[in-house]
């Protein structure tokens, strides 16, 4: 039998061999060994914990110029950001990129109600006329869950306030056809705008009232502060701020078309800090023209280009002079790319490869696509990306755009690609954006590259961003890094291993054997 060794020599022993256990980051991803790969194809194997997860520091670089303090991006898409989703990623620390899929001028304006936003002011409250109905108001309060409706003379925000209505008013009024200006309130307490959010608050709680319109010198109304906020306005420690101006961040999307350049003028307009050149194959003489254009026209702007998965694509834009990549092709829940196009690449491999020829020049790396849970992320994160944009994860929030429905009782919203015939045919407004995004805006008949579908509802982003926070920095825990920027350095130092795993090793790594069991993500 061999001799059986010091047992207090074991870590000692460890310099005995000549590699740590499992595969560097290079062997893992040896196309010639192992192909493309997917982040399901491997694990990150652990490392030592000396640390409590609280600790681990998630900020991360989104361009060359912008430092975000988590790696959270929500994709450009027409059912995932609009301006709610973008001031809501922008408040828990991450950054909303607004779809294009809108006439310019609908994209400008979901820009700069990022930009105004102010946390706890309402500045886009549900208004109604004087002259709409009782039965209205019913069946609003049970379309937002909501019963008080600020009334104005024009039924918009900017408005005169004339009044407001709550549940008590129309509640137990008999005749739905009556108008609302028989019921509402009209002795209603204001503000002024230009309060500060305490002071609004403090007025809310002396007055007993639910709800607060702010008008200005002329009595329109400006925004509201609402009682139920109270608690979820509180505090937002890492919210993604421009540094001058206090004013939360956003980016926006447009395509590559001339007509382009006219739209990014009435964003930048608006405020824009960075723009998102949506392309699915990046490498292309319009998108190079187009970033050099910016970057002569608007050289504060911000410009992340893409999207890309070889060096050679990502080499051309950073030439061109980007800030910024997005890196994936047909890795997307909806994507249908790699079937129709035979052109894609598995994203584990796209990551790396894109990340480690981009990084030496300085241009952070966004992977794009196919994260579908947090290990997903740690494992993007880990091959080099600094941000993680996500489409579906975040589809199917209270904050991305569009209505709850419910099918075989499940409550669900719409979910859907931007090369879907659905989105390509978008035509009520002068929207370009899905054609574009697929080189398709001249084609008679449209060759989609998405699928269209639902997802369930995930609830409110205030719930779920902070999930992913927590569950990434007890991943960075597990693999013994104390920072999302540790993470890429320990990997490439060698120090963080990985390992393939075998189909049976995925069986194994998910729930099995179970007669049944629920799946709850998070408290
Ligand atoms: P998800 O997070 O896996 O749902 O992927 C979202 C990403 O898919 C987006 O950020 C886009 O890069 C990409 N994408 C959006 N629409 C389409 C499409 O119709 N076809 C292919 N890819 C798409």
């Amino acid at each position: 039998m061999a001799q059986t060794l010091d047992y207090t020599k074991a870590v000692e022993h460890l310099s005995t061999y000549q590699e740590k256990d499992g595969l560097s980051v290079e062997q893992l991803l040896d196309l010639q060994l192992h192909g493309g790969l997917t982040y399901n194809d491997f694990l990150i194997l652990p490392g030592k914990v000396d640390f409590p997860a609280s600790v681990v520091d998630l900020e991360t670089k989104l361009t060359k110029k912008i430092t975000l303090k988590t790696p959270f991006v929500s994709s450009p898409m027409d059912t995932v950001t609009e301006s709610n989703m973008a001031i809501h990623m922008a408040l828990l620390g991450g950054i909303g990129i607004i779809h294009h899929n809108c006439s310019p001028d609908e994209q400008a304006e979901m820009v700069r109600k990022v930009k105004k936003y102010e946390n706890g002011f309402i500045n886009d409250p549900v208004v109604i006329s004087p002259s709409a109905s009782v039965g209205q108001v019913k069946a609003m309060g049970q379309k937002y869950g909501f019963t008080s409706f600020p009334v104005t003379e024009t039924g918009k925000v900017g408005g005169k306030l004339v009044g407001i209505v709550t549940s008590r008013d129309v509640q137990f009024h008999e005749v739905d056809t009556d108008s609302i200006s028989q019921v509402m309130t009209t002795d209603v307490i204001t503000a002024k705008s230009g309060i500060s959010l305490s002071e609004g608050n403090e007025i809310l709680r002396k007055s007993k009232k639910g709800k607060l319109p702010v008008v200005d010198g002329e009595g329109n109304l400006v925004s509201m502060i609402s009682r139920t906020d109270l608690q979820k306005n509180l505090d937002f420690p890492h919210a993604s701020k421009s540094f001058q101006s206090k004013q939360l961040l956003c980016g926006a999307a447009i395509g590559t078309l001339d007509a382009d350049k006219e739209r990014l003028a009435k964003l930048v307009a608006a405020g824009l800090d960075v723009v998102v050149l949506d392309s699915s194959q990046g490498n292309s003489i319009f998108q190079i023209n187009l970033i050099k254009w910016i970057k002569s026209t608007f050289p504060d702007l911000q410009v992340i280009g893409g999207n890309v998965v070889t060096r050679e694509q990502a080499a051309q834009l950073i030439a061109a002079g980007v800030d910024g990549l997005r890196i994936g092709m047909g890795s997307g829940s909806i994507c249908i790319t790699q079937e129709v196009m035979a052109c894609g690449r598995p994203q584990g491999t796209a990551v790396y490869k894109v990340t480690q020829f981009a990084n030496q020049f300085g241009v952070p790396c966004i992977a794009d696509g196919g994260v579908s849970n947090i290990g997903h992320i740690a494992k993007a994160i880990a091959l080099g990306a600094s941000c993680v944009m996500m489409g579906s994860m975040l589809a199917g929030t209270s904050e991305s755009p569009g209505e709850y429905f419910y099918r075989d009782g499940k409550r669900l919203k719409s979910y859907r690609g931007m090369g879907s015939i659905d989105a390509m045919q978008k035509t009520d407004t002068n929207a370009n954006a899905s054609t574009s995004r697929y080189f398709s805006e001249g084609d008679k008949v449209l060759v989609a590259q998405g699928v269209s579908g639902s997802v369930l509802d995930k609830g409110s982003i205030t719930k779920f961003i902070p999930y992913l926070y927590n569950g990434l920095q007890h991943s960075c825990q597990d693999i013994g890094v104390k920072s999302v920027a540790a993470l890429g350095k320990e990997v490439l130092a060698g120090n963080v291993r990985f390992e393939l795993r075998t189909a049976s090793a995925q069986l194994e790594g998910g729930v099995h054997g179970l007669y049944s069991f629920e799946k709850r993500l998070h408290n």
